[in-house]
């Protein structure tokens, strides 16, 4: 390039596309219906697109200066990247026209699946809720620029008088998350594939060129993880040889790599040795760099405002991180550290947060506003955005002084713990006393713990809500619930029961209504993935539990039945995975306070006569950080919380806990140290693959790997689940081994729920009879 186009003074990296009152959510469902055409589909995606760009405009990015990105999806970004370069796994090649390109049914045919077909995998982006779609790469992936849909969104924006910045998955990053294709051969590595992918980025890249882009950005956060298994020094080559080939390219736009999600480490020197114009460096997750040759000629884009997190922070903070990277460079912009699709929209969207708590957040659109106004006190000084540095530290001290934030009484009982709290007694003696006070029979039968929701539940709660039914009324219909949930377990055989969790909204929000140092949003969704979005819960204060929650509903259910029921609860580390965390203090610190609150809880739950209590942790995997060396400090406090939890009862009272992903081998000593009693986890899906980490780990504790695959409405035969049992009782001796599906039945129909679960009991017979 011979002239650099000027970088944006402020930018961010994406902004939430699933609409205020998640419209796209809404339009992509009724497409999937057939009520709608795709015509109207694109026509409210573009709506939303052009609403988006005014909206960020007018919160001060400008626009024509490329600082407002490109960042809509229909569906996820990283099968947005497969579909532009014509990734597309053989089994779905009928989707795919004589031009070589597929349609909106099509690109959605990928991330569904279709009849046998079975969908591209999702699995979690970085260290977020998100999750992404996983592109299969072989030898015989033929790869060419078979969409243009970002060259049309960017000529969508400039025929709306904006230049925009696209912006799409990197090809290192895209290589790295890939997985090989069926028809790899063992061992194969996508990342091979590089030298017949970077032309077809090339050629994307000028057509940008072609239709005005002045930037684009390449989002490569592959490059700050570890926990992907390409050697570095690998994955450092393809950088080199990548942005060269790219560098070289006489027309293209200025190339920006974004780097979210932690610090480039010796990413950064590579990074600097190539002719990339622009580096986006996270300084929210990362460190600011020591001096490295090559930089001083690149901009360098600060990450200096959250993108992960809705608190508004230290802005003054922020600038002095900024500023501190002009040692490096004399040319620094800031920006977001990562896209702002982790966090809402809008802040102004929420009625009943109350005024302190909300001058102390910053959903997506304060965050813009953050940006607009770091970006003036970078360039003009410090003083000329004194106002908004004296605001937002006036809300910092605000929150840090407000009542709650600090809980004099939770502050001393997390200080005195000890030792002892964390500990159980001998396993072998926990096993005899549980054996003598439960009776259960050889390959105990249970559910993981929701059934069906049904319309009524939701409709119930709903009217709860409005005011149109009662306390009373409501607790009634739950109860009615619940009665059925259990005559049907009693009239199936299991022999550990559940209540069916027919009273939580979700399994986290639940919880946070009813402790204190949580609030709840009305308008806070953050896409997960596709058209499916959460709603997380602020954990903004110190944690406490002012009454029982669940107790009054597991005394109820154990009324109904002389079988032992199951109490049910979410554990520390995966109400504070899927909430959004004060910032304030060390998480551990923050899951010590929860786990107090739900040792009080199973306390209660004991001495109401529960004599089994499970603590779901589907998220202690999620939660690992990406760098090996945080791994150790996050294993100690998350396993360390559960532990903290559930270590108050007595040797005859039974902990189950529940984790719903087979890929165990991570994490499968500090499954152990968790210490449960029975753990359950997903395995039906991976067909029990995980029980040979289990043999390998000599993990010696009750274990039930997932018969039933819960994600489809498909009935699994008995002997298939026969044949599941089987494969488990191969590697772990049959005292150990528990049975059930694999994760709760909350999205099940009734239907397939009875007819499955009566399969399972028809298995575990016949296998008992074997052994
Ligand atoms: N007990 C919860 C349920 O059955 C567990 C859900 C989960 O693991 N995500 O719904
Ligand atoms: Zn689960």
């Amino acid at each position: 390039m011979t002239t650099i186009p000027e970088f944006p003074s402020g930018t961010i990296l994406g902004y939430p596309r699933i609409g205020r009152r998640r419209e796209l959510k809404k339009a992509v469902e009724a497409f999937w219906s057939g009520a709608t055409s795709a015509d109207e589909l694109e026509g409210t995606a573009a709506g939303l697109r052009s609403s988006t760009r005014e909206r960020l405009a007018s919160l001060g990015l400008g626009r024509t200066d490329s600082s407002i990105p490109e960042s809509f999806s229909f569906y996820d970004q990283v099968l947005d990247a497969a579909v532009t370069v014509g990734a597309v796994p053989s089994r779905f090649a009928s989707l795919v026209g004589a031009d070589g390109r597929i349609d909106l049914a099509g690109y959605f045919t990928l991330a569904r699946g279709e009849g046998d077909k079975l969908p591209l995998e999702m699995t979690k982006w970085f260290d977020s809720n998100y999750h992404y779609l996983v592109p299969e790469i072989g030898p015989e992936t033929v790869f060419s620029l078979a969409s243009d849909r970002i060259v049309r969104e960017f000529e969508e924006a400039r025929a709306a008088g904006f230049t925009t910045r696209p912006v799409i998955v990197g090809p290192i990053t895209f290589l790295l998350l890939s997985k090989p294709s069926d028809e790899a051969p063992v061992g194969f590595q996508p990342l091979s594939r590089l030298d017949d992918l970077v032309p077809v980025y090339a050629e994307l890249l000028g057509r940008l060129a072609a239709a005005g882009a002045e930037w684009v950005q390449l989002d490569e956060p592959g490059l700050v993880s570890e926990s992907i298994d390409v050697p570095r020094a690998e994955t450092l080559g393809a950088l080199a040889a990548t942005y060269a080939t790219l560098g070289q390219l006489d027309r293209r736009p200025a190339i920006f790599v974004a780097a979210p999600y932690g610090s480039l480490d010796d990413a950064l020197p590579v990074l600097a040795g190539t002719s990339v114009e622009a580096i986006g460096i996270d300084l929210v997750r990362g460190a600011v760099p020591a001096s490295t040759p090559g930089l001083s000629t690149k901009v360098l884009v600060a990450g200096v405002v959250d993108g992960h997190n809705i608190w508004r922070g230290d802005l003054r903070n922020a600038l002095t991180r900024a500023e501190a990277l002009r040692e490096l460079s004399p040319s620094v912009t800031i920006a977001t550290s990562t896209s702002l699709l982790h966090v809402p929209h809008d802040v102004t969207d929420e009625s009943s947060l109350g005024a302190d708590l909300t001058s102390w957040l910053a959903f997506a659109d304060q965050k813009v506003a953050q940006v607009a106004v770091l970006a003036r006190g970078l360039f003009d000084g410090p003083a000329a955005i004194e106002p908004e540095l004296a605001a937002a530290a006036a809300a910092l001290e605000s929150r840090q002084a407000a009542p709650g934030v600090r809980d004099g009484a939770v502050r001393v009982r997390t200080g005195a713990l000890s030792a002892a709290d964390f500990s159980r007694g001998d396993y072998v003696d926990r096993l005899a006393a549980q054996e003598e006070a439960l009776g259960l029979p050889l390959l105990p039968t249970t559910t993981i713990g929701s059934f069906p929701q049904t319309g009524e539940i939701r409709r119930a709660r709903a009217q709860l809500l409005k005011g149109s039914l009662t306390e009373a009324e409501y607790r009634a219909l739950m109860q009615a619930e619940i009665a059925r949930v259990v005559a049907l377990q009693e009239e199936i055989g299991l022999d550990v029961l559940v209540h069916g969790e027919p009273e939580r909204n979700d399994m986290v929000q639940y919880f946070a209504e009813n402790l204190d140092g949580f609030a709840v949003t009305e308008n806070g969704w953050v896409q997960s993935y596709g058209s499916r979005c959460t709603r997380p819960s602020i954990l903004w204060g110190d944690v406490s539990r002012p009454r029982a929650i669940t107790v009054d509903w597991s005394v109820y259910t154990q009324s109904l039945t002389t079988k032992p029921v199951k109490g049910m609860l979410t554990g520390p580390v995966t109400i504070l995975a899927w909430s959004f965390v004060r910032d304030d203090q060390p998480l551990g610190e923050t899951a010590r306070q929860v786990a107090l609150a739900l040792r009080d809880e199973i306390g209660d739950l004991e001495a109401a006569g529960i004599g089994i209590v499970q603590v779901d942790e589907p998220a202690l995997r999620e939660l690992l950080p990406l760098k090996k060396e945080q791994q150790p400090d996050y294993l100690d406090w998350s396993v360390g919380s559960f532990r903290l939890a559930t270590a108050g009862v007595a040797d005859a009272t039974q902990i189950h806990t529940h984790l719903c992903y087979s890929e165990f081998g991570v994490v499968i000593d500090a499954i152990a140290n968790l210490d449960a009693d029975v753990t359950s986890i997903e395995a039906a899906r991976s067909r029990m693959e995980v029980v040979h980490d289990i043999e390998a780990g000599g993990f010696d504790h009750g274990i039930g790997p997932g018969v039933w695959d819960i994600h489809s409405p498909r009935v699994p035969s008995v002997t298939e689940l026969t044949e599941l049992l089987e494969t488990a009782l191969g590697s772990i001796p049959a005292r150990q081994v528990w049975v059930n599906p694999d994760c709760g039945l909350k999205t099940r129909g009734y239907a397939e729920t009875v007819d499955s679960l009566k399969n399972m009991l028809e298995a575990t017979r016949i296998v008992r009879e074997r052994i």
